[in-house]
Formats: structure tokens, C-alpha cells, sequence
């Protein structure tokens, strides 16, 4: 299957001890081959590959992982992307009835998943209304009908009108009158494209303004619904895709093409023949799924979140322990700087007690000679001022061109700011706040 194939060609860098260019070029070799072998359309996979082989390379590596769970990583991301990233659900009609155009080949599926939405719809709290609109064969108004009376759902028939398009008229009338607010209109199908059937749908499409035309497509014809839906999607631009049979031996090269190839979301998957197997297409499940490595997966999952984790007491350790450096008090002298002279932005204060204010005032003589003094100091002075003593303050005048009351007024500020940052945290070194978690 494609997960083992997949979980073969990660096999092949374990050995190494880390990601490098010949490594991931023998993996994804494999990667390839196991996706085109799925039945993945062939540029789909080529675009894959590369997207996964440029993220893989440029990538810093976690030490806690090894480097085939790096790139497990990498292929489960692109897997995500390539189906959607996230789950996108049907859109509804601000004035209902909402409705909802399942189109597809014959066979695919659309009566069944018609049936399926119907009742998924009702459980939450929707009251639909099915139309059998598939006039060609007698066996398919029959059978949405009795699949209405399995479920208890409502379905509008007449076996003796034998144009589509009156019957969805009057269905959208009696769903007006009764108020259903959501109805499935169930269309023909043919066993290959056809313009007369591709017209039919554009006409009804044209006709009831559907909130969605919906592909339904069988993921067990592999590239042959990709194509399919491409085609249909040209004639009708459908809003989504359905695809059933994903509970067979589906080779997954469908769903892994179709929202490549056509642009549009896969939105529902069908994973078997009972009416309540049907689900929300999520993209992140399926390329696990078809990874097949839910293990792995979490595994990589824990290590990240540890790691936020880690960077997030860090920093929060930094603030409980007040770490504003005189590197950051130099910033800051110079942002005061750059917002030009005192006099005028004191001006522009309202209110402001401007005789006290002056009193605070440093002129710009004084901004330089502060800012030399900082300069002039080692980075590790700068980072740990606590380690500046007498000797280090000869050192750091005499750089500056200043002497060492001013380097000891420097440091006085220097304090000042400090503790009006401890203030602005909240008292008693304690911040006020607390670093947001993951
Ligand atoms: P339509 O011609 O497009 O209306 O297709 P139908 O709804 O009549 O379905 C054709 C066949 O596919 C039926 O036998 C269904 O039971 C079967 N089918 C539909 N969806 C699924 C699914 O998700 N899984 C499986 N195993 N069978 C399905
Ligand atoms: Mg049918």
C-alpha cells in the first residue's frame, strides 16, 4: 500500500545521521515512486517532491529528532497543503432553501451521498428536501426514494415528467411552501462525459443558482476522477468535491490530486456503503492516514510543543529576572534620539507639568556622551552590568572620552530605567503578565 511504500522510503535515511542533499534525493526517489504508483497525477507528484525537497534542505535541523522524522515531517506537512490544508464545509443561502447540485459519472456515487448529506444535514437540525432528478433510468427515482423512506427524509419525484429541469422547479416550489431549508437535487449520470448531460447540468446549475455544485467522484478510479473532475469542473466550475469509496482499496491518488488539479476542496469523503458512513474531508487526517505513521507523527508533535515550550520559560524566566541590559537601555536612548528634540515633543504633551519636565531634560551632549560611555563597554558588560567595577570603569572612561563620574552617572540612569521597567511589569519583579502557551 502507499504507506508502506512511504514508510520504506523513510526507512532509507535512517541510518544517517543527518538530513543532507544525497539523503533526502534517495528518499524522495521513493517518495515518487510510491506516490505515482498510487496513481497520483504524475506533475502533481513532481511538484510535490520538489516543494518537499527545497523545504527539507534549507531546513534547521531539531536536535530531538532524528532525520528521517525531519523529513517524515516535511512530506506530512506538503501532504496537508496538497489536499486543502484545512477542512472547508458547505456554504449556505443567507435566504434559504440553500441548494446543494451533486453531480458525477454514473456510479460514483450520488444518489448514495445524496441520501448521505441529507441525513448528516437533518442531525443538525436542517430539514431537507431530495429531488430525484435523474429521469433516464426508472431505477434511480426508485431508488432515492426508498433510501427517503429509509431515512425519513422527504423526496420530490414524478415519474411522468421527463424533463430535469421542471422537476426542480417544482421542488424548489414545495420546498418554498413547506420549508425545507435545504434541498439535494440528485442528478443523471453517464458512464463517460457527454456534452448532451455536461448542457443538462449547466441548465439546471443556470436555473436553481445552487449554493453548491458538488463533484461526487469515486476515489477508486484513481487518475481517471481526477480528469473527470477536471472536466466537469470546467463545464460547471463545481464548489467542491465528494469522494466516495475511499473505504476500498482506493490507491489515494485521487484525493491526493484532485484539489492540485481542479483547485477546488475536497469537502466530503464516503468510507463505505451504510448511510452514516459519510465524513468531513480533514486534510491533516487523510496524510496521516495515507503516512500511515500516526505514531511518528505524535511523536513529532510532543518534541515541537516541548520545544515552544522551552523558548516560552525562557522568556518569561528573562522578564521575572528583569533582564533589561544597558544594551537595551542604548536602544533606547537612541529611539528617544530619533524622535528629535525634547523641547517640542514635551510641547506636544498635553497637560504635562513642563517646569518638571525640564528638569529631566539630557541635552544632546549629554545623549552622546551617554552613548559612548555604552559603547565603550565589552558586549558581556553590556549584558551583565553587575560586573562592571572600579577597574572596568577606568577602562570604560578612558575609551569614552569621559571620566568616571560620568560612567558612574551612566550606570545610576541605567538603574533608574530599570526599575521604572520593574514597575511597568508589574511590582516586585513580578510582570503583570504571563507568556501565552501553546
Ligand atoms: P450514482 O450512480 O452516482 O447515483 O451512484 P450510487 O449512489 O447509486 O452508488 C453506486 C454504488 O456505489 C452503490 O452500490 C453504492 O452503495 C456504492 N457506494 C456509494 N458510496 C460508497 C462509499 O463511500 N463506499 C462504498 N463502499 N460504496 C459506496
Ligand atoms: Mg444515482
Amino acid at each position: 500500500s502507499l504507506s508502506e511504500k512511504l514508510q520504506s522510503a523513510f526507512k532509507t535515511i535512517r541510518g544517517h545521521g543527518k538530513l543532507s542533499e544525497q539523503n533526502i534525493k534517495e528518499a524522495l526517489k521513493e517518495v515518487r515512486m510510491a506516490l505515482l504508483e498510487a496513481d497520483v497525477n504524475f506533475r502533481v507528484v513532481k511538484d510535490f517532491t520538489e516543494r518537499v525537497r527545497k523545504r527539507a534542505i534549507g531546513r534547521e535541523v531539531m536536535k530531538s529528532l532524528t532525520p528521517g522524522q525531519q523529513l517524515i515531517k516535511v512530506v506530512n506537512e506538503e501532504l496537508t497543503e496538497l489536499m486543502g490544508k484545512e477542512s472547508s464545509g458547505l456554504s449556505f443561502a443567507t435566504t434559504p432553501p440553500t441548494t446543494l447540485l451533486l453531480v458525477g459519472l454514473q456510479g460514483s456515487g450520488k444518489t448514495t451521498t445524496a441520501g448521505k448529506l441529507a441525513s448528516m444535514l437533518r442531525k443538525e437540525n436542517h430539514k431537507p428536501l431530495m429531488v430525484a432528478a435523474d429521469v433516464y433510468r426508472p431505477a434511480a427515482i426508485t431508488q432515492l426514494q426508498v433510501l427517503g423512506q429509509q431515512l425519513q427524509i422527504d423526496v420530490y419525484a414524478d415519474g411522468a415528467e421527463k424533463d430535469p429541469r421542471k422537476i426542480c422547479q417544482k421542488a424548489l416550489q414545495q420546498a418554498n411552501h413547506e420549508g425545507f431549508d435545504v434541498v439535494l437535487i440528485d442528478t443523471a449520470g453517464r458512464l463517460h462525459i457527454d456534452q448532451e448531460l455536461m448542457q443538462e447540468l449547466r441548465d439546471l446549475k443556470a436555473l436553481t443558482s445552487p449554493q453548491e455544485v458538488l463533484f461526487v467522484a469515486d476515489a477508486m478510479t484513481g487518475q481517471d476522477a481526477v480528469t473527470v473532475a477536471d472536466q466537469f469542473n470546467k463545464a460547471l466550475d463545481v464548489s467542491g468535491v465528494v469522494l466516495t469509496k475511499l473505504d476500498g482499496d482506493a490507491r489515494g491518488g485521487a484525493a491526493l490530486s484532485i484539489k492540485a488539479v481542479t483547485n477546488r476542496p475536497i469537502k466530503f469523503v464516503g468510507v463505505g456503503e451504510k448511510l452514516d458512513q459519510l465524513e468531513r474531508f480533514h486534510p491533516e487526517r487523510m496524510a496521516s492516514r495515507i503516512l500511515g505513521m500516526g505514531d511518528v507523527l505524535s511523536f513529532i508533535e510532543k518534541v515541537e510543543k516541548a520545544i515552544d515550550e522551552e523558548k516560552a520559560q525562557e522568556l518569561e524566566r528573562k522578564i521575572l529576572e528583569q533582564a533589561f541590559t544597558l544594551q537595551d537601555f542604548r536602544d533606547q536612548l537612541q529611539q528617544f534620539r530619533s524622535m528629535g528634540p525634547l523641547d517640542q515633543l514635551l510641547e506636544m504633551i498635553p497637560g504635562a507639568d513642563k517646569k518638571a519636565l525640564k528638569n529631566l531634560q539630557v541635552d544632546e551632549k549629554e545623549f552622546v556622551r551617554m552613548e559612548a560611555i555604552i559603547n565603550s563597554m565589552t558586549p558581556d558588560e553590556r549584558l551583565h552590568h553587575k560586573i562592571i567595577n572600579s577597574k572596568r570603569k577606568q577602562r570604560i572612561a578612558k575609551g569614552s572620552g569621559t571620566d568616571i563620574r560620568d560612567v558612574n552617572k551612566l550606570l545610576k540612569q541605567f538603574e533608574q530605567a530599570r526599575k521604572m521597567m520593574k514597575k511597568m511589569t508589574g511590582g516586585k519583579g513580578k510582570p503583570g503578565f504571563k507568556i501565552p502557551r501553546r
